[in-house]
């Protein structure tokens, strides 16, 4: 089953007169390529995916489209660093220290997430407000299975408690077949029924990429839980975007400074060029030992 693209974005919602935010996305275009770019194994797609899902979810939060948010897990497990950054426009890039970990991809008949992220680690959130400071929280993984992370983040650092769903669904030629998620946060002035309410519906949602696999909308995830009383603020479409360009790149040299620009000169005097790759999308840009040289000044 190919999901047309038009079926990924993300849907920001309210229920019970404010005292709910939901949010549910199809992410599946956006991880495939994800997983296409970053080259990973089966149970690093689904912790990449996840990951991924999971900015995309937070970026919709954002009071500005520019602002940025990313999320750093490091959970101690083969698969090194996950990364993952999404802005308000529902644009996301995220990478992996290590595409293809030597673990089993399954366990139990289900991806091998915690086996490869691990759940020692910590789990970052880092969100760019455009203020001088970054906002930056940092939390210690539960479960290195990234849903149970982000609901115990919720909890722990924005004191908000929060039912996370993601997912992804990779098939048996190792593509990504579906990705997605929710998020249900309980903002407070609810009543104990009301909170009882919403945790049953919650708690009886399939798995995210059973619903999308079913070819579920957000909006239809939604209606699971709140059964039509919800209003949707806003519909975004989400996709991979990679806003690195040669002039960053530019700029990643100036700040290694003269000295380090000047060893990767008398390094690469042979060649007579020093590629400038990038981890997250792979485009290089190449500068010439003359460019590198102007670099210095
Ligand atoms: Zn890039």
């Amino acid at each position: 089953m190919i999901t047309p693209k038009h079926d990924n974005y993300l849907v920001r919602a309210t229920a019970f007169d404010g005292k709910v935010r939901a949010l549910a996305v199809n992410s599946t275009e956006a991880v495939r390529e994800l997983a296409r770019l970053q080259s990973t194994a089966p149970a690093a797609s689904a912790a990449l995916g996840r990951v991924a899902t999971a900015a995309l979810l937070l970026g919709s939060t954002l009071k500005k489209e520019s602002h940025l948010v990313t999320v750093q897990v490091r959970g101690g497990g083969p698969v090194g660093t996950v990364l993952a950054s999404a802005n308000g426009r529902g644009e996301v890039r995220a990478l992996v220290g290590n595409p293809r970990p030597a673990v089993p991809e399954m366990v139990d008949g289900k991806l091998n997430v915690p086996g490869v992220v691990g759940s020692t680690g910590r789990l970052t959130v880092i969100k760019d407000l455009g203020l001088r400071e970054p906002y930056n929280s940092t939390v210690e993984l539960v479960s290195g299975e990234i849903g149970r992370d982000f609901a115990y983040y919720f909890a722990r650092s924005e004191q908000i408690p929060s039912a996370v769903g993601l997912g992804v669904f990779v098939d048996a030629t190792g593509q990504v077949e579906a990705a997605g998620g929710y998020i249900i946060q309980l903002l407070g002035g609810l009543s104990d029924d009301e909170v009882e309410t919403i945790e049953r519906e919650v708690a009886a949602l399939p798995h995210p990429t059973t619903m999308i696999r079913a070819g579920e909308t957000p909006e239809d995830i939604l209606t699971r839980v709140f059964h039509g009383s919800f209003r949707v603020l806003e519909n975004t479409p989400v996709r991979f975007h990679c806003p690195c360009t040669r002039d960053r790149a530019e700029r990643a040299l100036i700040l290694l400074g003269p000295a380090e620009i000047d060893a990767i000169m008398a390094q690469q005097a042979q060649r007579g060029h020093s590629d400038v790759t990038c981890e997250f999308c792979g485009a290089n840009y190449r500068f010439t030992l003359d460019q590198l040289a102007a670099l210095k000044n």
